[in-house]
Order: structure tokens, then C-alpha cells, then sequence
């Protein structure tokens, strides 16, 4: 519930993907509620979603269906659609081995298994849906420096300019991404895998079209991921790469000419595309697997990639982002509907209880598809082998994986689809 003894109800720290949808889903759902985000990047208030291109230097998202059904729930959805490329079909399959699988939408009745949206849509789009809220105050640029708890809230230290500013709030919702330093600074203690290994980012093209199929390969230098891109309604040549490499190969990678990248990714993926005619400018991620014990405390919330960053090939981490959000919102919508402090900890409490179960599913199911298909070792090899031939007998075992993939293995109560 609104209560006038703070400033703010809800504070967000940090308006990257996870922090923005955060805000437009209390806009929607509680709109009786003020939110302040606070951005440490700038703003950029003239972007005009109308002036987007897809281009050769963003990086993109594989949105799950059920990511697909929260925006359509937070009414954004239409506009995402407009440059939001589904996935038709999925192949797995392994570099130098028969055993390969592939999932189709239509198997399991659905238009598409995922959609893929250039990161750079998705944040337009969400400026936009956010301008025009009242009951949403942006903070940008400004940094959360510190955070003091106070009596059912917390008070909350921003930068902004260099001048110090105060704000309390009912409740902060932490969203600072991947290396979040509020988590660290409050001591949140975290669960820490280094998979020695970076994620090469590119978009590419292909004389072939990609018939809207999105590739996960595995190969023995670790796992590559294509995407479909672009036209929603024509397949088109243009794809998302994530190629994960050891961190001597990224070297050698980035030392080429685009040519020879090409070249590289060719050998590296194959033939199934036709040719790489065209790389974009490549960006790179060291792969961590974090993930936080505990997720609240007294008036404190971590989401996003500061409660749990995830390997990104098999395309987890934001939707599982996502879901989290949903159940926070639900158990904010119960304290409101109770007239409880937004900030209690048995509100908090069970929203983590509810998060809990999927967050540590999915963790082990991208966690495992690594250590799997990463392996060296010829037993692990031969199971991969029969395990992916195995997804192609055993229909449960395929159902599973595509329910995954389309991030309903767990299914919260607002991410039922109406329509089945
Ligand atoms: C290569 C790669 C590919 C991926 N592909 C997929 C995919 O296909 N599907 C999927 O589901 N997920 C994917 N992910 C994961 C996804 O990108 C993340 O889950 C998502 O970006 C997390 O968003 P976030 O808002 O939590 O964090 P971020 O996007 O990191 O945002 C954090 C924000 O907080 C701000 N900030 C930081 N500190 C402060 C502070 N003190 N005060 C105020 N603001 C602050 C930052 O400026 C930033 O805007 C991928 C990740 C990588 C690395």
C-alpha cells in the first residue's frame, strides 16, 4: 500500500532490462503505487523507436513463449512483435557426431517455441511504454552509492552529479546486473562458477535463410548458439551469434579480419546455413554462473542478473529474470490487497519461495547442458551422443526439453495462456 512516510514506495536500483520491465509492471498492476528507478547511464530521451533499424552491432534475446505471455499481460507485447523474429524450430546437435534433435512449435501447438528480439528493441520499446507513466520518477544518470535500513523501509544514498541525495522507500528492489555492487556491499553471499570461458557476440548473415530455426551446437571447444533475426513475417539471412570460446581462442578470434571470422565460424558451425557472407562488430562476456543464497531481506530485493547470472546459451537468463518479476509483483499486489508494508519480510519471504524452485531448476538445467556437452571425456561423450538421439525417441524426455526452452517448466499463475 501508497504510504506517504516515504518518499518513494518502491526504489529500483538499476533500469537495464530486468529494473525497466520491473517498473512498467507495477505501472500496470499497481498502478496506486510511486516507483523511482534509478539509472547510472544516461537516458537518452530523444531515442525514437520509429528511427530503429536492426543493425550489426546489438546483441539480441531469445524470449521464451511464456516471456511472450508476461508482455502481452503488461500490454507491450504488440509493439515487441513488430521486430520480434520466432523460432519455428529448434536443432540441437553435436560437431562431429550423428546424434542431433530437433523441436517444432507446431508439435507442441504453439505459433513459436521463442521469439528473437535485438536488445536494443526491447529497451526503446520499454522507454516508450514508460515515458508517459506518472507514477514512475526516473533517477538518471544516478548511482545507488548506500543503503541503511530503516523502520519498515530502507533510506537509500544516491549520486547524482557528484551531489549526495537522501530517498527512503518502502521497499528497494535491487536490478544493478551481473556484478551488482549493492549485493556485494550489503554482503549477499553469492555462489560462484567460472566456466573460464568468454561469449563472443556477433550478428551474421547467411546466403541461406534460416527458415526461422534456431541452432544450439555443441562443439568440442564448447557451445555455439544461431538465432533467427529480424523480419517477423519473412525468414530472412540474418542471425544472432553467442559462440563461447576459451579465452586463448577469443584472442586469436578477435585478431581477425572479418573474413577470416567468417571463415572460423564457418568451419566452427557448418555448412547448414550456406555461407557466412557478413559478421558485425563482435562484443565478449566471460561466462560465470552466480547465484545469491539468499534473495531478501528486511525492505531488500535482489532480481535479474544480480540474484542469478546463467551461462547464456541455452537463452535462460532473462526469462528466468522474468518470472521472478512476475512473483514479486503478485506478492506486492497481496501486501497491498492486505495492507501490509511492501517491504515485510514474509512478503519478501514468499515471493522467494515462490522463486526459489525455478530459479534452481533452471540454473541446474543450463549448468548441466554445459558440463554435458562441454565434455571431453569419451563415457560422457557416448551418453551425450545417445542422450541426444534419446530427446528424439522418448517423447516426454523432448516434451521436457522444449517446455524449458519455451520457459514453462514452471509455470506461474499469470504466465497460463488464456487462449489453451
Ligand atoms: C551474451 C549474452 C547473451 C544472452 N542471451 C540471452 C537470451 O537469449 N535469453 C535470455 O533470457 N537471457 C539472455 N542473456 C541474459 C540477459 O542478458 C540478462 O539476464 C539481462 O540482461 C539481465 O538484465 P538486468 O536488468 O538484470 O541487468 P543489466 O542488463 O546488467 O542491467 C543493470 C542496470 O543497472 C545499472 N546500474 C548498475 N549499478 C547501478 C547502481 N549502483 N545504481 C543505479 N544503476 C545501476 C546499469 O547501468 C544497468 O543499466 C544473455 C546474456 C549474455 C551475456
Amino acid at each position: 500500500m501508497e504510504n506517504a512516510a516515504f518518499d518513494t514506495d518502491i526504489l529500483i536500483a538499476g533500469g537495464g532490462l530486468a529494473g525497466a520491465t520491473l517498473a512498467l509492471a507495477l505501472a500496470r498492476k499497481l498502478p496506486q503505487l510511486r516507483v523511482t528507478v534509478v539509472e547510472a547511464f544516461p537516458l537518452a530521451p530523444d531515442a525514437r523507436p520509429e528511427d530503429y533499424q536492426p543493425s550489426y552491432d546489438a546483441r539480441s534475446t531469445a524470449l521464451a513463449w511464456g516471456s511472450r505471455l508476461v508482455y502481452e499481460d503488461l500490454g507491450l507485447w504488440g509493439e515487441l512483435a513488430r521486430h520480434a523474429a520466432p523460432i519455428k524450430h529448434i536443432h540441437v546437435s553435436d560437431r562431429g557426431r550423428f546424434g542431433a534433435t530437433r523441436l517444432a512449435a507446431e508439435e507442441h501447438d504453439q505459433e513459436a517455441l521463442g521469439y528473437v528480439v535485438d536488445n536494443r528493441w526491447l529497451g526503446l520499446s520499454l522507454m516508450k511504454a514508460l515515458a508517459d507513466l506518472s507514477q514512475i520518477e526516473w533517477q538518471a544518470p544516478a548511482k545507488v552509492v548506500d543503503v541503511t535500513p530503516a523502520t519498515e523501509g530502507v533510506s537509500v544514498c544516491l549520486d547524482k552529479d557528484g551531489e549526495a541525495l537522501e530517498l527512503t522507500a518502502q521497499c528497494l528492489v535491487i536490478a544493478d546486473g551481473g556484478r551488482s555492487g549493492l549485493r556485494e556491499k550489503l554482503g549477499f553471499r553469492i555462489e560462484h562458477t567460472d566456466y573460464a570461458q568468454h561469449a563472443l557476440i556477433a550478428n551474421v548473415s547467411t546466403s541461406n535463410p534460416h527458415q526461422f530455426t534456431a541452432y544450439e551446437r555443441f562443439t568440442d571447444a564448447g557451445p555455439m548458439a544461431l538465432l533467427p533475426r529480424g523480419n517477423p513475417r519473412r525468414s530472412g539471412q540474418d542471425a544472432a551469434l553467442v559462440w563461447t570460446l576459451a579465452p586463448e581462442a577469443l584472442e586469436d578470434i578477435l585478431a581477425l579480419t572479418d573474413e577470416q571470422r567468417c571463415e572460423r565460424l564457418q568451419q566452427r558451425f557448418g555448412w547448414r546455413l550456406g555461407r557466412f557472407t557478413r559478421i558485425g562488430e563482435c562484443s565478449h562476456y566471460p561466462l560465470t554462473l552466480t547465484t545469491v543464497q539468499e534473495s531478501v531481506r528486511p525492505g531488500i530485493v535482489l532480481v535479474g542478473n544480480a540474484a542469478h547470472t546463467l551461462h547464456p546459451v541455452a537463452g535462460q537468463g532473462f526469462n528466468l529474470a522474468l518470472r521472478g518479476l512476475v512473483a514479486l509483483v503478485e506478492q506486492f499486489e497481496r501486501a497491498v490487497r492486505e495492507r501490509l508494508p511492501l517491504g515485510r519480510i514474509d512478503v519478501l519471504n514468499a515471493y522467494q519461495d515462490r522463486h526459489r524452485q525455478d530459479w534452481q531448476d533452471t540454473v541446474r538445467f543450463s549448468d548441466s547442458l554445459i558440463h554435458i556437452f562441454g565434455a571431453r571425456v569419451p563415457a560422457l561423450a557416448a551418453a551425450r551422443d545417445v542422450g541426444l538421439v534419446g530427446l528424439d525417441l522418448v517423447p516426454g524426455a523432448r516434451k521436457w526439453f522444449a517446455k524449458r526452452a519455451m520457459g514453462l517448466g514452471r509455470r506461474t499463475v499469470s504466465q497460463e495462456d488464456p487462449r489453451r
